[in-house]
């Protein structure tokens, strides 16, 4: 093997992954356990016929970035699309952060924050919750006075902790960070907050919101930022020619004709996750509150007879059901989250995690 070094901060970097284990319930990655309409598809498969393949997609993306203003009371000038919202993120980041600039990220959170601010080259620094995954004002300020980030990242609702920031602290952080805010919205449609409202042309605000989960198109990679115009200009600076191919555009376009099923989709995934904290608690277990589509969870100690929660994700894996081991991230020891699913998923994983746990008893 003939390799050559890559960047030398990128060396002690791996990738990002969740494992993609063939499995028949999936509650790993949080996307939407209800396919998109009949309709959708047979709308869709009806574009691919409108598609002039031989030409490149409408690079500025227009209809769509209209399209999904309108969702929102605000123009095309204010949204920018890209390959999912991690994309979007990171056009966030190559436009703002980069080498000699800082990004502050609030642990435990979304790890894509800090890993694609490290690829732009840029330092991270880290503030911390509480101990009940909360995010309080003075750490908030703490961080911000003594690094003044460049970029400042919430997500709210928090992956993995699923609640969302309280309003205040996200109008506190806006009034005081010397840079931009993101606001990470990716699970916002299943909590009861939204940032949207602090955009104007006068904030430093940007707000990220994906197809991948309540508009369930996972598989389309779809994500959007709502920002300023000034913003929007300079994060297409930073992206590819022609980088939203034709389909995806049309896909996006045809999703949102589709709000209500989306909007009883979110319903009932509430009524799920709230019926699954409900039988979680009742179990040896710490379970996390959430505004999200997903819910972190601790075995006790006690219960688990010594077994980590490594024990508890291979014993759901023999049953069948694929959960996220979160186990090894900062602040997460022993954690587990588990997406919410159909009904009949969730059951699988209720039976599953109670003989996963009485087995350790
Ligand atoms: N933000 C958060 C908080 C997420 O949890 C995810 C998906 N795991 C994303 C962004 C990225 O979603 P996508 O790229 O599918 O839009």
């Amino acid at each position: 093997m003939n390799r050559y070094p890559k960047r030398d901060d990128l060396r002690a970097m791996s990738g990002y992954h969740s494992p993609q284990v063939s499995v028949k319930v999936r509650l790993n990655t949080n996307e939407s356990p209800i396919a998109p309409p009949a309709e959708f598809l047979q709308a869709l498969a009806a574009a691919v016929g409108d598609v002039r393949w031989n030409r490149y997609p409408d690079r500025a993306a227009l209809e769509l970035r209209t399209a999904i203003g309108a969702l929102h009371g605000v123009g095309a000038d204010n949204i920018f699309v890209g390959n999912g919202s991690n994309e979007v993120l990171q056009a966030v980041l190559l436009a703002y952060s980069g080498a000699g600039r800082t990004v502050a990220t609030f642990e435990p959170t979304y790890q894509l924050h800090a890993h694609i601010a490290r690829i732009t080259g840029a330092t991270v620094v880290s503030g911390r919750r509480d101990a009940n995954f909360m995010l309080q004002a003075d750490e908030v300020q703490r961080v911000l006075s003594t690094h003044a980030p460049h970029v400042t990242f919430l997500c709210s609702p928090n992956n993995p902790t699923g609640m969302a920031e309280d309003p205040a602290l996200i109008q506190s952080t806006i009034d005081n960070a010397p840079g931009i805010v993101v606001v990470d919205e990716a699970y916002a449609q299943f909590s009861p907050h939204t940032a949207l409202s602090y955009i104007n042309e006068d904030s430093r605000v940007a707000v990220s919101r994906t197809f991948s989960k309540t508009w369930s198109m996972a598989a389309a990679r779809l994500g959007y930022v709502v920002g300023p115009n000034w913003m929007i200009e300079d994060l297409e600076v930073v992206t590819l020619p022609y980088h939203l191919d034709a389909l995806k555009q049309r896909a996006g376009i045809i999703a949102l004709q589709f709000l209500q099923h989306m909007e009883h989709g979110v319903q009932a995934v509430v009524a799920e996750r709230e019926r699954l904290i409900a039988a979680m608690q009742t179990m040896p277990l710490t379970v996390w509150p959430s505004q999200a589509n997903f819910i972190l969870f601790r075995p006790n100690k006690a219960a688990a007879a010594g077994n980590s929660a490594n024990a508890v994700w291979q014993a759901l894996l023999d049953g069948g059901v694929l959960v996220r081991d979160c186990s090894s991230w900062d602040g997460l020891d022993n954690c587990l989250r588990v997406t919410v699913g159909t009904a009949s998923e969730n059951d699988a994983f209720l039976v599953a995690l109670r003989s996963a746990l009485s087995a350790r008893d």
